[in-house]
């Protein structure tokens, strides 16, 4: 009988999001190699010493009950990797720590799975550099034919590359895109009771590494947390986001004003931040910003597959281009045959009436009913999150405190401008008081 090398997944446990992408990528692995029978077995890196010297330690998913996870839906067991200076985030101490665990001695796995993400594809390709291993980039499919054969999209998506590397150069390391569901659950299987069994009689192996080298000599200075634009535009629920199309600084500022108007996150593709128009924070795709919105506006982009990269996760997508054989129309669910300079000054104009009619008709509701019922407790929240006394706003807004307070209490029915006002001074869009959460 034929016995194979295991087959290894890199969970990540720094969100749910990141963890449950690993464990889709581990069911595609299982569902790819079918009946042939490697173990697929999960690595987790971590400390269990606390926080590193050189950065704080960020929040991460708990280590054994992200393992039990694991194997309750389908990893055949986990090692989990621990070192101290793996508390921190640093991506070149992980692929170290990796390339330790596949390599220090047998059973050295056949491949290794990452799930594609920041952090992902600088582990797989420190680690495949320590171990002078192959490695193949943004998979989106596997397919056994007496070896793993990875599919990824190349030349700009037009093509799908078939990938191997040769047999018997292992580990090989792989980033995956992951898709489909969850794997299923089943309760009850994980067992880690006698850790001191031989390897694949129980489901958690603990193993300590040994000193982790930084593989390019780096030194780490400082650590600071991921620039305050950049999460907003990646957990934005509505994104605007605009390319080469739009043709100059001011086709780009129009653009600007369409985001603020539905109180959405500006991105952008590459050209349009290599052109200055937006800073290189809001840039979206495979070398920018990863973004998962319930809405995204695309205007003036072609579609390349490293920009839409960053929006695979978008729940609808809308499409602007004047070329109606643009590829970003294959990704969009609705397609604006149209030039940027008429449609976008046109679109923010009719978003605007319709913020408008909102407001107006919020106003005329009676005292007491639906939306307007929140105006007063909204207009209140809104102050108190900036930390304004009424005398404060009032200032702002050329009103007396007294006229905010009856605001505040729904007293009063504030016209139009006032509301304005008030926006301008909150710095919100109008529309946040027309939500009454
Ligand atoms: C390794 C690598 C990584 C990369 N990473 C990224 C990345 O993270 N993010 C990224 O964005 N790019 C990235 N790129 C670049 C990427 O390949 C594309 O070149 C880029 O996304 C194209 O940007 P664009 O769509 O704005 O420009 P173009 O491809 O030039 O498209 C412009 C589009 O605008 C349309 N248009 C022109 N005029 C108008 C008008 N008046 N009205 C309406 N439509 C109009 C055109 O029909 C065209 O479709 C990467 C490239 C490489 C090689």
């Amino acid at each position: 009988m034929t016995t194979y090398a295991d087959l290894y997944v890199l969970l990540d446990l720094r969100n749910r999001d990141l963890f449950e992408s690993s464990l889709k990528v581990m069911s595609m692995v299982r569902s790819s190699i079918g009946v042939w029978g490697p173990n697929v077995v999960g690595i987790i890196l971590g400390s269990s010493s606390g926080a590193s010297a050189s950065c704080p330690r960020p929040e991460t998913l708990e280590v054994f009950a992200s393992a039990q996870e694991a194997v309750e839906r389908g990893a055949a067991w986990v090692i989990f990797g621990d070192h101290p200076d793996l508390a921190g985030t640093r991506t070149d101490l992980a692929g170290a720590a990796l390339a330790q665990i596949c390599g220090d001695k047998w059973p050295i796995p056949s491949h290794v799975f990452l799930p594609v993400s920041d952090a992902g594809r600088e582990i797989a390709a420190i680690a495949a550099r320590i171990l002078n291993a192959g490695m193949i980039a943004d998979a989106e499919e596997l397919i056994w034919r007496n070896n793993i054969v990875a599919r990824c999209p190349a030349w700009g998506g037009e093509v799908m590359a078939e990938i191997s590397v040769i047999p018997g150069r292992r580990p090989a390391f792989v980033t995956m895109r992951p898709s489909g569901p969850l794997p299923e659950r089943y309760p009850g299987r994980f067992d880690a009771t006698f850790p001191e069994l031989p390897r694949g009689r129980h489901h958690f192996h603990h193993k300590t590494l040994s000193s982790l080298q930084s593989p390019a000599g780096l030194r780490l200075i400082s650590c600071c947390p991921v620039p305050e634009e950049r999460r907003r535009l990646s957990d934005s629920p509505r994104v605007v986001a605009g390319g080469a199309g739009l043709g100059s600084a001011d086709g780009f500022h129009k653009l600007r004003e369409l985001a603020a108007a539905l109180s959405a996150e500006l991105g952008a593709t590459r050209p349009a931040v290599a052109q200055h128009w937006a800073d290189e924070e809001r840039l979206i795709g495979q070398t920018g910003v990863s973004t998962r919105p319930e809405l995204a506006v695309v205007v003036g982009a072609s579609g390349a597959v490293q920009f839409t990269a960053g929006l695979a996760d978008a729940r609808f997508l809308v499409a602007v281009n004047r070329d109606p054989e643009a590829p970003i129309f294959r990704q969009a669910d609705l397609g604006v045959v149209a030039d940027a300079k008429e449609f976008v000054p046109a679109f923010t104009a009719s978003v605007k009436k319709a913020l408008m009619r909102q407001l107006a008709d919020l106003i005329c509701a009676a005292p007491g009913a639906g939306a307007a019922a929140g105006l007063g407790p909204r207009v209140r929240e809104l102050r108190e999150a900036h930390g304004w006394s009424r005398e404060d706003l009032a200032q702002a807004t050329g009103q007396s405190p007294e006229f905010i307070e009856q605001v505040e209490a729904g007293e009063v029915t504030p016209s139009v401008a006032f509301l304005l006002r008030l926006a301008r001074a909150l710095g919100v869009d109008p529309s946040a008081f027309l939500t009454e959460e």
